[in-house]
């Protein structure tokens, strides 16, 4: 998996012994959600919310459109109506129901 730079890559990679969780790491900015294809702001007030971003605070870049509404489609129309809860096909878990 690529991303847009170096800085990106350094975030979404980023990894805090302190902090196994991304969301409780005050250092850790940026969240990459690769079964939507998707880049957030971590939002630090102690749950887990993201602000989806378009372009990359550090070079600009515009980053993909996110995934996330193809997804839900695609998994309904294979039957799917509570994809987080139900057992979906493995390639629905990663990026590799669009990469494929
Ligand atoms: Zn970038
Ligand atoms: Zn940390």
């Amino acid at each position: 998996m690529s991303h847009c730079c170096e800085t990106m890559s350094k975030q979404i990679e980023h990894q805090c012994d302190k902090h196994p969780d991304e969301f409780d790491c005050p250092d850790h900015l940026v969240s990459y959600s690769e079964r939507f294809d998707e880049y957030g702001l971590i939002v630090h007030d102690g749950g887990s919310s993201c602000i989806a971003i378009k372009f990359c605070p550090w070079c600009g870049t515009k980053l993909p459109e996110s995934k996330r509404d193809r997804w839900f489609d695609e998994l309904e129309a294979l039957g799917y109506e509570n994809p987080f809860t139900e057992d979906i096909p493995s390639k629905y878990k990663t990026g590799e129901w669009y990469l494929a």
